[in-house]
């Protein structure tokens, strides 16, 4: 079997989905990588067998805290051919909105806060710069922009205007437990987690869900724990290679001038895999041999 045999529903930057049943979808994470917005054609082999491997245990870790989308990560509904890189998972209501929850200032939080002195609403105390760590983590909405345009922050009352007051509630709240619960277990992997991404679906029962990717270097910033002052950017665990080529002499890429996405030479795809792989390893204590493939 494979997956030509379900229909095709969506296809994102990085993930497919196809239609299982009428409850259950098949998530396919691909070994693209995109960066700077640029999708590149060259993959980056097992980096779809990590985002999913890693998904699947901080579903895992989190089963306490709110209910997940998983089904199966190994079954007979899943095609041989993306073993190990697909999830059955059920389908669900998605939430118009990315949930995102920071503890670390940087990228559109800190812009946000250089003109503003808040981030999605959220007042912080003046003085704050690059990488500095929040007095307490903040739940930081965005809009979940179509493909070519950006996601863009926005209030909880955006939220509350949306969803309601309740859902928009609960919503905040789930989002800063994972953070939580993420940021615990990174730490004692040496590891900050900075920020993370989540999306969240509605069931049949009206129950809040857990779906997509969790806690992967794709959606989370996980940052070295040691070594870094704030004040300064702090490289990103997975595609620092990646980016520092890109936007070095060699790749005759140019955002504006040249923004076709260059051919990766292969010590970039080799150091940007093994990056992934460590990062799998690290937070999960676990080997990617072990994983299906
Ligand atoms: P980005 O590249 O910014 O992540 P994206 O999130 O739109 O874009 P992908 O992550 O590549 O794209 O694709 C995954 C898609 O599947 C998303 O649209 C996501 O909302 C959807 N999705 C994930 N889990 C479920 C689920 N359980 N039920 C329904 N849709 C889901
Ligand atoms: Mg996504």
């Amino acid at each position: 079997m494979t997956t030509l045999e379900y229909p095709k529903i969506a296809a994102g930057k990085v993930r497919e989905l196809y239609a299982v049943d009428d409850e259950h979808l098949l998530l396919v994470t691909s070994d693209r990588i995109s960066a700077y917005d640029v999708i590149f054609t060259t993959p980056i082999p097992d980096k779809g067998r990590v985002l999913t491997a890693m998904s699947v245990f901080w579903f895992s870790q989190l089963s306490d805290v709110l209910p997940n989308h998983l089904v199966s990560y190994d079954d007979e509904r899943i095609p041989a051919e993306v073993r190990g890189r697909a999830l059955l998972v059920r389908r669900l209501a998605m939430l118009p909105l990315e949930a995102v929850a920071r503890g670390y200032l940087t990228g559109t939080g800190l812009a946000d806060y250089r003109a503003r002195g808040t981030v999605c609403g959220v007042e912080l105390p003046p003085g704050l710069t690059e990488s500095s760590r929040l007095p307490e983590p903040i739940f930081t909405p965005a809009t979940k922009a179509d493909h070519g345009s950006h996601d863009e922050n926005i209030d909880f009352s955006d939220v509350v205007g949306q969803l309601g007051k309740k859902r928009a509630e609960e919503v905040r709240e789930a989002t800063l437990a994972v953070y939580r619960r993420g940021a615990e277990l990174a730490a004692e992997r040496g590891l900050l987690l900075a920020d993370t991404k989540l999306e969240f679906g509605v069931d049949r029962d009206g129950n809040l869900v857990l779906a997509d990717e969790v806690l992967t270097p794709d959606s989370s910033r996980y940052w070295p724990a040691s070594g870094y002052p704030a004040g300064r950017p702090r490289p990103s665990f997975d595609k620092q290679p990646l980016r520092d080529w890109l936007t070095g002499p060699f790749s005759g890429w140019h955002r504006l001038e040249r923004p076709e996405p260059p051919p990766l030479p292969d010590e970039i795809v080799a150091a940007t895999r093994a990056r992934y792989i460590d990062a799998y390893e690290r937070v999960t204590g676990c080997s990617l041999e072990d994983w299906p493939a």
